[in-house]
């Protein structure tokens, strides 16, 4: 494959560009320098293979590497297109540029550091072949993480689904097969805090997973540290649930209920028994407790609001500053 993957042109593709390809492939690529260029050709070479005509869409976004040069360098030899965000506007938002901005009968979403097999295109496509608007990748087992993260993990997609209306799989990936439909309707909704994993679900239609085996980073390193994570876990949990804003009902009944009997009982001991000393600690207990879960159900609520706050501000979710593709002298 890689023979081939070195020396493939543009005239190896009949039929592109201009027509509606077969097959878009997606590539969100944030200072990916020493992977795209390995990237762009093996999915070039592995799409030659599967389908009659094909588009490549990497989206930069906002790389400070050489990712751009390299990818663009690329877009006058292959059927490739070229976005360049205006900054780092994050993975979830390059993924949905790329989906705008893909043309093809259907879409696949790919990392670009070829951590996900291209082998499993294959059993993809003929998923689709039978039927399934939505083919995605699960990830068969986390040995390479550490405990810690696969703790952190499971405890975020179980909060996660004690309130979602759609069961958000735990192990999904990005990587994934997606009819034109499903596209479309994945770029119909209007909000603008996206968390991807959540909307593909949301969104429906007949869907198949296919467990992969993650392959190392081809080269640097993750781009998703625990802070990474956590606002995209933060995001995630704002946007598909509920609970944790209802919640505080359920604890507010409960204190003011848990107060009321313990008032009742304070005044019953002191009829039978007389004033007694007073408890200092209870007290200071009783107040800091009640002072930590109110403040903490107040951060709960910012948190909401900050998300409607930034629905409500409109403001696009990301901004394409350039774009190169094959031959973009004669297009408008
Ligand atoms: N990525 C991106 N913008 C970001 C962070 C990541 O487009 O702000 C891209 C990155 O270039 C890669 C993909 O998202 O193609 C997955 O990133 P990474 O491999 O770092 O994540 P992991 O595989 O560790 O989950
Ligand atoms: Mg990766």
């Amino acid at each position: 494959m890689k023979d081939l993957a070195q020396t493939l042109e543009l005239t190896d593709f009949p039929g592109a560009p201009g027509l509606r390809p077969d097959l878009s492939f997606v590539i969100p690529a944030f200072n990916e320098a020493g992977n795209i260029t390995q990237t762009i050709r093996q999915v070039c070479a592995e799409a030659t293979r599967l389908v009659p005509s094909f588009e490549v869409i990497v989206v930069d976004d906002g790389s400070s590497d050489g990712t751009w040069a390299e990818a663009s360098a690329l877009a006058n030899a292959l059927p490739l297109r070229v976005l360049r965000l205006s900054r780092n506007f994050g993975k979830e938002q390059a993924i949905m540029a790329g989906l705008q901005a893909a043309e093809g009968a259907a879409v696949v979403i790919l990392d670009a550091d070829l951590q996900e097999p291209l082998t499993h295109l294959e059993t993809m496509l003929r998923h689709r072949a039978d039927g399934y608007e939505m083919v995605y990748a699960v990830r068969a087992h986390r040995d390479d993480e550490s405990p810690a993260k696969r703790l952190f993990t499971k405890a975020f997609y179980r909060l996660l689904n004690m309130g979602a209306e759609t069961p958000i799989p735990a192990d999904a990936r990005d990587f994934r097969l997606m009819d034109r439909k499903v596209v479309d309707a994945l770029c119909a909704l209007p909000e603008r805090n996206r968390f991807m994993k959540g909307l593909y679900g949301w969104v429906g239609f007949r869907t198949k997973a296919v467990p992969i085996a993650l392959q190392p980073r081809h080269s640097g390193r993750s781009k998703f540290g625990f802070r990474g994570l956590l606002k995209l876990g933060l995001t995630g949990l704002t946007s598909f649930t509920a609970w944790p804003l209802r919640v505080w009902t359920g604890v507010g009944m409960t204190v003011a209920l848990a107060s009321i009997v313990f008032g009742i009982w304070i005044a019953i001991r002191t009829m039978v028994f007389g004033i007694e000393v007073p408890g200092w600690a209870s007290v200071v207990v009783a107040v800091s407790l009640l002072g930590g879960v109110q403040l903490l159900s107040v951060g709960i609520l910012g948190e909401y609001l900050a998300r409607v706050f930034t629905e409500v501000k409109g403001r696009p979710g990301y901004i394409v500053a350039e774009e190169r593709r094959a031959s973009s002298d004669i297009r408008p």
